[in-house]
């Protein structure tokens, strides 16, 4: 019954890990039940294949800000662009 705090409170679940700016994956204190936020914005259960697309996702993701550091330099042509 080390679960009932969980049940009775429901999950305290902190961040351990920073995926994307939207994708983190979550602990809970009590009992250990891990989360992730999934691509649709919903939290989900962490299995070990959603391990796997965060570690994807969390590489892509690196790979991409670097990237847009880069070409950064701000472009006032692309502001007329933008509505
Ligand atoms: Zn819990």
């Amino acid at each position: 019954m080390k679960h009932i705090h969980c049940k009775v409170f429901g999950h305290d679940y902190e961040v351990t890990r920073h995926v994307t700016a939207h994708v983190k994956e979550y602990t809970c204190k009590n009992c250990k039940e891990q989360l992730t936020t999934n691509v649709n914005g919903t939290l989900t259960k962490l299995t070990p294949k959603f391990k796997e697309i965060n570690d994807v996702l969390e590489r892509i993701h690196r790979k991409k800000h670097r990237v847009r550091l880069k070409t950064t330099p701000a472009n006032p042509e692309l502001l007329v662009f933008s509505h």
